[in-house]
């Protein structure tokens, strides 16, 4: 998936802030934050959307963004995360990623 920007950030071919690494995910900033606290985790593989990773890594990712939640101080005071799939949630990276979001209020129902 050559023409993929996450692809392109794990292979190193564009630039981001890594927050996290290991074999199976990367967690970066993201490049328009949605709050203080705006981290994307991504699987290393191209998977387009939630329907298409094996629930291992989709449970990785949850585990992870508990984690990154309690490493960068957004734990205690509470946190979102959210993974959009295809036109009705506004995804716009088909490469799957879940939003780790803190550091301010968020409200419910979304809207
Ligand atoms: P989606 O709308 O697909 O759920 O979220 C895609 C996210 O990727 C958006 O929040 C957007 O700001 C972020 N994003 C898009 N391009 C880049 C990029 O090149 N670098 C980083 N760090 N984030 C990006
Ligand atoms: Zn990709």
């Amino acid at each position: 998936m050559k023409q993929c920007i996450f692809c392109k950030i794990i292979e190193r071919s564009l630039p981001a802030e890594i927050v996290f690494e290991d074999d199976n995910l990367i967690a970066i900033r993201d490049i328009n934050p949605q709050a203080p606290v705006h981290v994307l985790i991504i699987p290393k593989i191209h998977y387009p959307t939630i329907e298409d990773a094996p629930a291992a890594v989709l449970g990785e990712m949850c585990a992870r963004a508990a984690r990154l939640a309690s490493d960068l101080k957004i734990s205690t005071d509470g946190y979102r995360t959210v993974v959009n799939c295809r036109d009705h949630a506004g995804q716009t990276v088909m490469h799957l990623h879940l939003h780790l979001l803190g550091g301010r209020w968020f409200h419910w129902p979304p809207g």
